[in-house]
């Protein structure tokens, strides 16, 4: 058999393939959240009473009386059932970015044997999955397996459709029995609380009478790969670790930049048109889809929501990419760094916070400087992003968002803000006590008669900073593709809400002492400037003299690896920031960094485990195969009297050495199990486990240029990059 079968048929496949055929699709109108129990529905099905208090709910977050819950529970089963769902789900998100579900019957059997069904409002209220297999980080003894879901009715349940069935899909917190957030969603929530909370005592301190709830908003970029299907069959550590473990750079990468908002593939754009017709059935908006920097990168945007919404959706988001792209043929890549060499996928989470009296608080208008809830919200966001920058780096830690941050083609690991000229301008005025009319950007002139004229924009974008402001809000653009953004936005959240209490202690001292409302706000914001406003940075985040300066000269921390950012979770201040708002308990806290400890340790060992498997059983045959057929066709020319130059055979015969020397190397360090604390445990993962991978990898990458094509058994980049 040839070595090459799978590769070679994968090849074989990929040339039949064709755009799948869809026929005609829906109308907007006909499919937009048809399979949503969102507010439009509620107001069909329910009672009048029960529609107003749920509304309430859902707009406030005020709790629900049980009678209602029970209403609410009955029309949902009917509404789902009448859609062929058989069962239903509590659907969660546990400490890790997966999204967890538990189905039940609504089937039960009266006693003379017929299947009745029932689903009362307690059963829609609260599950009780065994909790026990969920990471919990030491929140419970492995004996204490009770956990609990219980239905958070801001975000709207769902159908969720197979071929031949569908679920009620029902989404919940998840907590442990003796009430500690197991979730993401509970901390989230508890963050838009705590904000609202700070948010309501600064607008009222500012003057505001009335003042609606409070709400984030979140619009995530996501970043993805396509690749065929049949590639990843080939190739365990796409099977297994999401990424390639090994392949030489081919001869065209991503150098011509021609891949950049190009044509999209035909296949891809079918692909395209297929999930946003499932998501736009789901009630998720996506709005936008381009080609991405790499060659077979793509990304997809919805427009934003709030953000528990947003949360819930997003994650429903990557399972819809992942089902349809299979259904076309494609394997749908999220991490962070599936190929070397070209760039990696992020998750820009845009965010922003407001509400229905006083509207977008990160919205400056054409007068910022004039603009006082806007200078109060920016720069709480400026202090928060100076004082807990280590967790803001700590949220978006993994194994594979290594590989993207500080890699020059993402934001680096240092936390810093970019305002634009004209922002950063109103801010240093503040700060020397001068606050000045701010400059419009001016007409843009093409000098191209059949173009309208537009206004530019007051700032450039700087596609080099982890947290940008762009217009109306703040752009984290260093979370990774597969995170799941409710991380990001608790800190964000969190930091806010400590951020404007600590303005509105400030302004309350201020306004004692007789100050007007603005030059009190102005008062304070020359403090946020003179104290944090070293945050603020609008150069070249990429470049070696801002890494220097941001350290030694403003006193920012970099912090390159998850084994560098992960412990800062321990830190007193971050602990601090938790209790302080209610967000967190430390105990919660701590759980956290045990959870996201390990899933960085067991990543990057099943990653080393990957190499050494596939070096041996894989790489280091094919280098011996060549080598015996190098070695007998040189013996038969010989015979004839012909002698054939032996440095391709030399050259893999030495990589091939050396590749085993280093996967010996790798072995032993993996087997190192004395460690003091993870801390040491990650930092040696970090150093040196991922050191000898790449030195595995060298070898194996150079073999790849040198032994015969025919032979080789992983399928190339040049292969699986460009799209068919
Ligand atoms: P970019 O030009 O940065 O790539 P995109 O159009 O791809 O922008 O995505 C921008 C994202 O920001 C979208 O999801 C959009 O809905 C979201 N967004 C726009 N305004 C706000 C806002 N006020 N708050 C939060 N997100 C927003
Ligand atoms: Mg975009």
């Amino acid at each position: 058999m040839s070595s090459n079968l799978a590769r070679s048929q994968a090849i074989h496949t990929i040339n039949q393939r064709s755009p799948m055929d869809l026929g005609k699709t829906d109308p907007l109108n006909t499919i937009w959240a048809c399979d949503v129990f969102n507010l439009a529905t509620m107001e069909e099905k329910l009672s009048k009473t029960a529609f107003k208090s749920m509304k309430k709910t859902f707009q406030t977050g005020e709790p629900l009386d049980p009678a209602t819950a029970d209403v609410v529970a009955a029309a949902m089963k009917e509404w789902a059932m009448a859609k062929g769902a058989k069962f239903f789900s509590h659907i969660f998100y546990p400490m890790t970015n997966a999204t967890a579900e538990k189905h039940d019957g609504f089937i039960i059997t009266s006693p003379e044997g017929n299947a009745i069904t029932d689903f009362s409002g307690s059963l829609l209220i609260k599950g009780e999955p065994d909790g026990s297999s969920f990471p919990n980080g030491s929140l419970r003894m492995t004996n204490a397996a009770r956990g609990y879901t219980a239905w958070d009715p801001t975000s709207p349940a769902y159908i969720m459709h197979t071929p031949n069935g569908a679920t009620l899909m029902i989404p919940c917190v998840f907590l442990s029995w003796t009430g500690e957030a197991l979730d993401k969603k509970i901390p989230l929530l508890r963050s838009n609380a705590a904000m609202n909370k700070a948010a309501q005592r600064v607008l009222k301190l500012m003057g505001e009478t009335e003042v609606a709830t409070l709400n984030s908003s979140c619009g995530a970029e996501q970043e993805y790969f396509l690749i065929d299907e049949t590639f990843a069959t080939a190739r365990p550590d796409i099977l297994l670790a999401g990424r390639t473990l090994f392949g030489a750079p081919p001869a065209k990468g991503q150098q011509f930049d021609d891949h950049y908002f190009g044509a999209i593939p035909e296949r891809v754009q079918v692909f395209m048109q297929d999930l946003e017709d499932k998501l736009y059935r789901l009630g998720i908006p996506a709005k936008t889809h381009h080609n991405e920097v790499a060659p077979g990168q793509f990304e997809v945007a919805p427009y934003f929501e709030s953000a528990n919404v947003a949360a819930d959706h997003q994650q429903l988001l990557m399972t819809v990419m992942k089902m349809t792209a299979k259904a076309h043929g494609f394997l749908c890549m999220l991490h962070e760094k599936p190929f070397a060499g070209v760039n990696g996928s992020g998750k820009h989470v845009n965010w922003s916070v407001g509400n229905s009296t006083q509207g977008n608080l990160l919205d400056p208008g054409h007068t910022p400087e004039e603009n006082l809830h806007f200078l109060a919200f920016c720069g709480a966001v400026i202090r928060g992003v100076h004082q807990f920058g280590p967790l803001l780096r700590a949220v978006i830690a993994s194994a594979s968002n290594d590989h993207r941050l500080g890699a020059n083609e993402a934001p680096p690991a240092i936390l810093s803000v970019y305002l634009g000229d004209q922002l950063e301008k109103v801010f240093n005025d503040i700060k020397a006590g001068k606050i000045l009319k701010t400059e419009k950007g001016g007409k843009m002139d093409l000098g191209l008669s059949q173009i309208l004229h537009f206004e530019r924009d007051p700032g450039d974008r700087n596609r080099t900073s982890p947290f940008a402001f762009t217009g109306n809000r703040f752009e984290f653009r260093a979370v990774g593709s597969s995170q799941s953004v409710s991380g990001p936005l608790i800190a964000m959240n969190t930091m806010l809400a400590d951020s404007l209490d600590w303005i509105a202690d400030k302004l309350e001292a201020e306004l004692k002492s007789g100050k007007d409302v603005a030059t009190a706000t102005l008062a304070v914001l020359k403090v946020v400037m003179e104290q944090h406003g070293n945050v603020v940075f609008g150069g070249n985040g990429y470049s070696p003299e801002w890494h220097k300066a941001a350290v030694e000269e403003r006193g920012l921390k970099n912090l390159p690896t998850s084994a560098d950012a992960l412990p800062e979770l321990l830190s007193p201040e971050i602990a601090g920031l938790f209790e302080r708002t209610g967000v967190l308990t430390p105990v919660e806290l701590h759980s956290r960094f045990e959870v996201y400890a390990e899933q960085y340790i067991n990543s990057i060992d099943v990653e080393a485990k990957l190499v050494v498997n596939m070096a041996t059983t894989m790489i280091y045959p094919a280098a011996v195969t060549y080598l015996s057929e190098l070695s007998a066709t040189t013996g038969n020319l010989q015979d004839l009297g012909i002698s054939l130059d032996n440095s391709v055979a030399q050259s893999v015969a030495t990589e091939a050495n050396a590749m085993m020397a280093a996967v010996g190397k790798l072995g032993e360090a993996r087997a190192k199990h004395d460690f003091a604390n993870v801390q040491e445990h990650m930092a040696f993962l970090a150093d040196t486990v991922r050191g000898l991978m790449n030195e595995v990898r060298a070898h194996a990458d150079t073999l790849e240029t040198l032994v015969a094509d025919e032979m080789w058994p992983l399928p190339k980049y040049s292969e699986m990059l460009f799209i068919k």
